[in-house]
Formats: structure tokens, C-alpha cells, sequence
């Protein structure tokens, strides 16, 4: 279904992240029939070229990022002509009535600030001086969103200047996969699950993200940020909150996110013994963290392990294993819900039995894997074996699930929408840094250093020290 006719201005159209995955997604979007005829996408950055420049550049972008099965030369061509391209300086003057007289009344306005943070005061404020944006104009803003709480909240005091709440969308991509939205359809779509998704019944959840990749020649850059900063505040958070929280009344934008809201406050502060943080050392296939960090003080990790407890009714007594980390055994996001034993086995004792979990997987093969127990098939008597009841969304969807947009397109068409329940609100991402905060701000008056790690591991012995004092073990990653 098409969305309604559309502007689009993408601040830092020329960037990384405009190539790799905004306009190769908007690309898809329009393949597949859901842009409308007369939508328009314009590219705004200080590199002074004309439109049909950009146009190639774009037309590079989606052969270099769009598989090949979803490029066909009528499309590709049908996508440029609604692209053009306007010179513009974040700090200037310049360009800004041009923009002005290039974007329509009377259609969906958006702009997407594909900039660095420091420049997202000074596009709101001329998006307002030109008149170019109105009340019904929408702005989504990319992470990182500030550093701390202090500077979350200067962000979001300098957006608030110029914009309401409800047209800020907050990217948090992770949001925008499908098995997440899934999760909210497994956990409130159904009967089976919801009464024993508590403390009763569930002895932990594990939420991993696992990255193969370094820091490479962002190396600089991360060593400012770090695995704390850099995942876990945002997207582990993110997920953490939609395991966890009560139901919404209805699946509507401030529903879910007050729900959310209310599973950070209820965090406990984190004790230092229940984190872990690590750096990868260096191997055949490339250096160490230091070295690539260009930092030999560097006291930044490149992962984290810690164990989160939700003081709340249906939580308290049931841990969160958070883990992300870089240079790792395997490219792996999954959230897994591990459930207790039943209470007593009328099975006698049974060697190696393990419980119900219920593993949720962002990535690779967005999809979830129940394992239940059964009888071993065969005359063997009465012994017990798991199998896995296993939903692989491209099994379950067949041809349809190489159309499933991927997040960035999905999000991208949800403010076109004027759909904001798969974006961060600003309260949100405050109180998450107001968790963080405390946390980082001990590493630095203890001192604390990462420790080291294998890289192609599961990160530091102490990570999974972590659960085995808890008499627990982390889900492998695969
Ligand atoms: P980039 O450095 O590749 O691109 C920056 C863009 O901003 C360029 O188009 C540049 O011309 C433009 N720009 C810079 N100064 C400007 C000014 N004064 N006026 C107008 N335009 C100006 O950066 P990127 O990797 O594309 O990242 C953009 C934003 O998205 C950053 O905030 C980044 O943190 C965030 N982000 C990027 C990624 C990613 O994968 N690249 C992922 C998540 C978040």
C-alpha cells in the first residue's frame, strides 16, 4: 500500500550512512510499489554538485548495497528521477531558500538528519527561519543521541526549541526488525506465553549482540564511545524494555513507550562485580582494539557483559545477561528467555535435561526457536529429549519474506506514516543515560580497564564467570 505523497530532505545525503542503507532502502521501498508517484527525496550537503551528479552517486550507492535479485534497470531509473540534489551548509546561509522553494505544502514533510549530533540544533533552527518546516513536518534524528544525560538533554532541549515531541523520531534500528515487532505480536497476540512471562516461571533472559567486525578505521571515533555507550544504552535497552514491560492498552505510539519508560526506572542500579568489560586482542586476521584505537591509554571496551535486575512485581528475582561485543566468534543478535524446570519431574532424574527457552533472533535469520521437551522416539522407555518448534520468518513467509522491508526502510515509512511507537521518545533515552551515567562514571574514578579477549571468542573467561557463579551458562554464539 502506498503511503501518502511525500517529501524528503536527507541532511548529509552524501554520507556513509545515506549510501549504505537510506537511500538504498527508500530504493526497495519504491521496487516494491508503497512510494507514491509524485514522492521526492533530496539530498542536502555542503558538497557543491548538481542533481545529476548526486543522482550517480546514488545510482553507485544501490549497486554497490542493493542485491543484485533487486536491481532492475526500470526501477533503478524510476527511483533517480525523484531525486535531486540542493547545496546546503548546516552553519550558513546558503542554500537554505533554495530548499525552501524545492519542498511542497500540502504533502508530508520530513527530514532526516543524517549529520553529526553537533549539527542538529542548527538544522532545526533554520528549517524555522526559512519556514521550510511547519507543525506537521517531521525530523528523525540518528544515534548517537548525546553522551550522557547532560548532553541527551541539551539535545533535546535544542530540538524542542523548534519541534514538538510528537514529530521527533528518534532512529533506533533495531526497532525497526521484524522479529521485534514479532516479539510484541508473540507476547500480546497470544494466550500461550503471557502467564508465565514473569519471575515465576522465567529464570533468566540473555540478550546478546554479537559482532564479528572491529572498530576498524572508526577506531578514533568508537574510543570516545565504547560498547556501553555504543549498544547497550540504546539498542540491548530497547530490547530490554520490550521483553520486559506490561502490556500496553493498545499498540499505539505513548502506550507502548510509557510501558517501556517504566521498565528503566525500575532498574537497579548495577553493582561493578556483575559487569565485565573486554577489548579484543589481536590475531592473524587483525590487530588489537589499542592499536586500532590509536589510543595506547585507551581505557574504552569493545565489549560488555553485565547482569541487570528490574525491581518491579513481575521481575524481581529474575536476571538480565546483557552481552554485546566486537570482533567476536560469530555475527549473532538473539534474545533468549530461559524458562525454569517444571517443579517436580515424574521422570525420575534425567542426565542433561535442559529446560524450555524460547529464543528470539534478530539476526542472522530473523525467525524463533522454541525448545520443548518430548520422549526420545523408539522403544528406549520413558527418556526425555528437547527438540526445537523452530519459526523462520523466510520459512514461515516463503517467497513474500524477500519483500520484508528491512529496518531502515520500515522505519523510514513509518514517518512518512506519522508513526512514532517504533521510535525512541525523549524521556526514554534520558533515562536511560540517567542509568548509564553512574555506571561509566565509576569505571572512570576506579580506573577501571577492559580485559583482554580472544578475538573470534566469546569475549573474557570473567564474562562467563558471570553466570557460572549464578550456576547459569551463556547461550553459545553461533
Ligand atoms: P558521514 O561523515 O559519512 O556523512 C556526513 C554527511 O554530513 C555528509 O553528507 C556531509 O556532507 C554532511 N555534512 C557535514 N557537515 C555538514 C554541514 N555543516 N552542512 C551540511 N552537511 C554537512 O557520516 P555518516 O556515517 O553518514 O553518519 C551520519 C550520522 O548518522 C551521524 O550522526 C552518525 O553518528 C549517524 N550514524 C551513522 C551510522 C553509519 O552506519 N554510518 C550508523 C548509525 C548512526
Amino acid at each position: 500500500i502506498p503511503v501518502e505523497d511525500f517529501d524528503l530532505v536527507i541532511f548529509g545525503g552524501t554520507g556513509d550512512l545515506a549510501r549504505r542503507k537510506i537511500l538504498p532502502g527508500l530504493y526497495r521501498r519504491y521496487r516494491s510499489g508503497q512510494m507514491p508517484e509524485g514522492a521526492r527525496i533530496i539530498g542536502a550537503a555542503r558538497q557543491d554538485q548538481d542533481s545529476a551528479v548526486y543522482r550517480k552517486l546514488i545510482g553507485a550507492a544501490i549497486k554497490e548495497f542493493v542485491p543484485e535479485k533487486y536491481r532492475d534497470s526500470k526501477s533503478i531509473a524510476g527511483f533517480l528521477e525523484l531525486i535531486s540534489y540542493i547545496v546546503i551548509d548546516a552553519q550558513g546561509a546558503g542554500g537554505w531558500s533554495d530548499l525552501k522553494k524545492l519542498t511542497r505544502k500540502d504533502v508530508v514533510k520530513a527530514f532526516y538528519f543524517s549529520v553529526a549530533p553537533s549539527l542538529f540544533g542548527d538544522l532545526a533552527e533554520r528549517l524555522h527561519t526559512y519556514k521550510i518546516a511547519d507543525s506537521q513536518s517531521r525530523i528523525v534524528v540518528e544515534k548517537p543521541f548525546g553522551r550522557d544525560l547532560a548532553s541527551a538533554k541539551a539535545l533535546n532541549a535544542v530540538l524542542a526549541e523548534h519541534f514538538d515531541e510528537s514529530q521527533i523520531y528518534r532512529i533506533d534500528h533495531y526497532l525497526g526488525k521484524e522479529t521485534v515487532q514479532n516479539l510484541m505480536a508473540v507476547r500480546f497476540g497470544n494466550i500461550l506465553f503471557e502467564p508465565l512471562w514473569n519471575s515465576q516461571y522465567v529464570d533468566h533472559i540473555q540478550i546478546t549482540a554479537a559482532e564479528t567486525v572491529a572498530v576498524g578505521s572508526r577506531g578514533a571515533y568508537y574510543d570516545k564511545s565504547g560498547a556501553m555507550r555504543d549498544m547497550v544504552q540504546n539498542h540491548l535497552m530497547q530490547l530490554l524494555c520490550l521483553i520486559a514491560m506490561e502490556p500496553p492498552n493498545e499498540f499505539e505510539p505513548d502506550a507502548v513507550r510509557d510501558e517501556k519508560l517504566k521498565v528503566i526506572r525500575a532498574l537497579d542500579p548495577v553493582n561493578s562485580s556483575d559487569i565485565v568489560r573486554g577489548r579484543y586482542e589481536a590475531n592473524k586476521d587483525g590487530p588489537s582494539y589499542l592499536e586500532e584505537s590509536g589510543n595506547p591509554d585507551s581505557s574504552t571496551e569493545s565489549f560488555i557483559a553485565m547482569k541487570v535486575n528490574i525491581s518491579n512485581w513481575r521481575w524481581k528475582g529474575t536476571p538480565i545477561y546483557l552481552r554485546t561485543g566486537k570482533r567476536l566468534r560469530a555475527r549473532t543478535s538473539e534474545i533468549a528467555v530461559v524458562f525454569k524446570d517444571p517443579p517436580h519431574s515424574i521422570f525420575g532424574k534425567q542426565e542433561g535435561r535442559r529446560g524450555n527457552v524460547l529464543a528470539i533472533r534478530l539476526q542472522p535469520n530473523e525467525g524463533m526457536t522454541l525448545r520443548v521437551t518430548i520422549k526420545e522416539p523408539g522403544p528406549g522407555g520413558m527418556r526425555l529429549m528437547e527438540v526445537p518448534l523452530d519459526m523462520s520468518f523466510a520459512d514461515a513467509l516463503g517467497a513474500d519474506a524477500e519483500d520484508t522491508p528491512d529496518a531502515y526502510e520500515r522505519l523510514i515509512m513509518d514517518v512518512i506514516r506519522g508513526n512514532q511507537t517504533l521510535f525512541m521518545r525523549g524521556d526514554e533515552v534520558e533515562a536511560a543515560w540517567a542509568w548509564t551515567d553512574p555506571i561509566i562514571n565509576e569505571w572512570q574514578e576506579r580506573g577501571d580497564m577492559p580485559k583482554s579477549y580472544d578475538s573470534g571468542s566469546s569475549g573474557p573467561e570473567d564474562a562467563l564467570m558471570l553466570l557460572h557463579k549464578d550456576g547459569r551458562r551463556w547461550r553459545e554464539i553461533k
